[in-house]
């Protein structure tokens, strides 16, 4: 690690520095020759990490030795200071990366960016360029990289730009470097409207970092720190996901349309029993996991630590840590190149937050933190109550949280989330901040201003003389905390895990860089400012020590304290976007430069619209499969009971068919209940889908449709239970979880 820290100490913006994936190259690629398993080093046809690691990312070092010296300097110059490049340069730049592109396989470039729609958008342009009337060569400009044009009508806006007003551009990020997938050169962009607003999640990010930096050093500045030029964000994102057989997920159709599976009754087994989490990895899901890992790497990403998660078919990848903006790229490729792979071997990856009732959803774990000249901003060292620094920035943080409690929590909202947050698996709506025992006294010693012990050092010894005894951390985990400090970062619990990490790290960046102005607004130039930094940090623990909160975040007496405590308790995404555009988030975000106030209108618009969308799918997948294939298998199978009754009795008289009786009559009973919802929910959908008012709308979705969704599952479930497997037209539970 001390070797990694060392080397992201070259300073940067976000918009145009080079960000520290570079290093992570480096760093990884330094030791990884070692790193190999024996079994792949045997095979002649695997080649080593360190080879493939990278390969196909137009890094530093392929710039260093592709460009001519005065070209690279030039742009790595161009690139730290952030300022316009140079026309001519640009074409030299272009040039070299379509030539190293096409030795790579390419034959088109892309500008890859991320509309609001939460996934990634590209548009394949070929480098062939005519010459004369049957030859071309292959040419990129300069132009043809910095900009690109592309119609932006097709894409969410939110009414920042009509139908009619097509035109979108798409800006080369430097920040993030290009790279080849499948024969084309992708180049990073971020995305705006002809008129300069952004529509994508990155630009906003891209603003949110250069806002925090320079809040940030202002802070620094305070403890005589003249030496940092730039702090980086670092945010490492714990990817959650389910594995279905192909097979099986093609025979579901509620998943091949929304991602999660709308009806099925529990399995016999479920995760009870605790043996998956963490358990050996079935020979196909390692087969996977490994190609997985191999593509991750080759396109830079280090991919480090796999795992069985606690449902049955759940996994988990975690990457190492990169600058945040790099970290929502290699993201975004991460879960791409997990539904791609998965393919390969028969399977499908799920990404949707609740694939499945009854077992945990998936969600992603965004660990974030703050780092300058190489040091951990947000690591309190063995002292923490003389580590003032460290305080000042922990009470900043804490204070966002409080502060933005709403924001947080609606750049986690959608309708995918809201079956996990609060559903005692995933941390509740309501945002609090975890900060262990330790911290917490020290908290409270500071606010009581009584004088503090110090957290005991205590020893495991697990009395086996073999086994080292080695020292506790001074804190246990907290599950179930949405916030949570983790030694030396905070982990921000509540995303979702097919989301773009983009919004929830704009939210923290942007409120915690507020906070920063405020603290340093208030302390530059004070007089005694050692007096003043103690005084400060007090009064803004005791002000937001309500946030903090160690306790079960699943239990009910912790809505009702937070209740108590005044803390928001948003419990769906309805409820969240209402708040979306009080008056304190638009001078948020507009005064720190992320958003202005018809950007963040067309974000609200957006939130509203994909929520009635996705609900609206959602009814329609369920009438549909509930009227052509559950009813119609409950149908026969009532019929075969029937038949089977008569024929009984005409073989023998007096047997009983009471067994019979019952099940028609239960079956009956559930078709009329399954019947009758689908009814309802057809023309409630109507009603809702006529609603003009977006936000009316949703809350129409939210409010009369999901209930009716919960009543029709309720009633084919029910039916599931009583009808015989080989008429049942669907798989299981038991057969999508446990047969992979
Ligand atoms: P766990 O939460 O299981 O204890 P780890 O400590 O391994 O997990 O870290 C989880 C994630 O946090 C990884 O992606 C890791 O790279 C990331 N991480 C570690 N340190 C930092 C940091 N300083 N900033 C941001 N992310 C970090
Ligand atoms: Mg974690």
């Amino acid at each position: 690690m001390q070797k990694f820290k060392k080397l992201q100490q070259n300073p940067h913006t976000p918009l145009t520095k080079l960000p520290f994936l570079l290093y992570n190259i480096k760093w990884f690629s330094s030791f990884i020759d070692t790193d190999v398993s024996g079994k792949d080093r045997k095979n002649p046809m695997d080649k080593k990490i360190s080879e493939i690691f990278g390969a196909m990312v137009f890094n530093d070092d392929v710039m260093r030795e592709r460009l001519p010296k005065e070209v690279y300097k030039s742009l790595t110059k161009t690139i730290a200071t952030g300022r316009t490049i140079d026309p001519s340069i640009a074409d030299v730049v272009a040039n070299a990366m379509k030539d190293w592109a096409v030795e790579k396989g390419a034959t088109h470039y892309t500008h890859w960016f991320q509309p609001l729609t939460g996934v990634t958008a590209e548009k394949h342009d070929a480098f062939i360029s005519p010459v004369g009337s049957c030859k071309v060569v292959m040419e990129f400009s300069g132009k043809e990289l910095i900009r690109g044009e592309s119609d932006a009508s097709s894409f969410p806006s939110g009414g920042l730009r009509a139908t009619f007003e097509a035109r979108g551009y798409t800006a080369w990020d430097p920040a993030s470097y290009a790279f080849v997938k499948d024969g084309t050169l992708y180049i990073p962009t971020a995305f705006c409207s002809y008129t300069g607003e952004a529509l994508d999640s990155k630009t906003p990010l891209l603003r949110s970092m250069d806002a925090l930096n320079t809040q940030a050093l202002r802070i620094l500045r305070l403890f005589g720190d003249d030496q940092t030029k730039h702090v980086d964000i670092t945010v490492g994102a714990e990817q959650e996901y389910f594995i279905i057989d192909k097979k099986m997920y093609d025979r579901r159709k509620d998943l091949v349309y929304t991602g999660r599976t709308l009806f099925g009754a529990p399995a016999p087994k479920g995760q009870e029993l605790e043996d998956h989490y963490f358990g050996p990895l079935k020979t196909r899901i390692a087969a996977f996991m490994s190609d997985l890992d191999k593509a991750l790497w080759t396109m830079g990403i280090n991919a480090k630590t796999k795992h069985n998660e606690a449902a049955p078919a759940q996994h988990e990848l975690a990457p190492i840590y990169a600058t945040v903006n790099i970290a929502v790229d290699q993201n975004l490729l991460t879960m791409e190149y997990m539904k791609k792979i998965a393919e390969k071997h028969g399977l499908v990856c799920l990404l949707h937050e609740k694939p499945y009732a009854g077992v945990n959803g998936s969600g992603k774990h965004n660990n974030w933190s703050l780092t300058a000249n190489g040091k951990n901003l947000l690591d309190p060292g063995k002292t923490p109550e003389e580590n003032v620094q460290f305080l000042l920035i922990l009470a900043a943080i804490i204070k966002a949280v409080d502060d933005y409690q709403d924001l947080l929590r609606i750049s986690v909202a959608f309708p995918g989330n809201d079956h996990r947050l609060g559903a005692h698996e995933a941390p509740p709506a309501i945002v609090s901040v975890f900060v262990g025992e330790e911290l917490e006294s020290l908290i409270d010693s500071i606010v009581a201003g009584t004088a503090y012990k110090g957290a005991k050092k205590a020893m495991m010894d697990l009395g086996i003389p073999s086994v080292p005894v080695f020292r506790k951390d001074t804190t246990d985990r907290n599950r179930t905390s949405p916030f949570a400090f983790t030694g030396n970062k905070f982990e921000f619990r509540m995303l979702g895990s097919s989301q773009n990490i983009a919004m929830p790290n704009t939210v923290l960046n942007t409120a915690v860089a507020e906070s920063f102005r405020q603290f340093a607004d208030q302390l530059e130039g004070t007089k005694n400012i050692d007096t003043a930094i103690a005084k400060l940090i007090k009064e803004t623990f005791a002000a937001h020590k309500r946030i903090i909160f160690d306790g079960n975040g699943y239990s009910e007496d912790w809505e009702q304290e937070a209740a108590a405590r005044g803390l928001s308790n948003l419990r769906t995404s309805v409820d969240a976007y209402k708040t979306f555009m009080n008056p304190k988030n638009v001078s948020l975000f507009s005064s720190m430069g992320v958003m202005s106030e018809t950007e963040m209108h067309s974000r609200e618009e957006i939130y509203f619209e994909n929520y009635c969308k996705i609900v609206n799918i959602e009814a329609q997948t369920m009438v549909v499969m509930a009227s052509r294939d559950y009813i119609p298998a409950a149908e026969r199978y009532v019929a075969q009971i029937a038949d089977s009754a008569a024929k009984k009795k005409m073989v023998c008289e007096d047997v009983s068919c009471a067994v019979e009786k019952d099940l028609i009559r239960r079956l009956s009973n559930h078709l009329s209940e399954a019947y009758s919802a689908v009814e309802r929910l057809k023309k409630e959908e109507k009603t809702a889908a006529a609603i003009l008012d977006v936000k009316n709308r949703a809350e129409y979705y939210s409010y009369k449709v999901i209930p009716l969704m919960n009543e029709l599952r309720s009633a084919v479930d029910s039916m599931e239970i009583i009808t015989a497997s080989d008429l049942w037209p669907v798989p299981t539970y038991g057969d999508m979880m446990f047969r992979v």
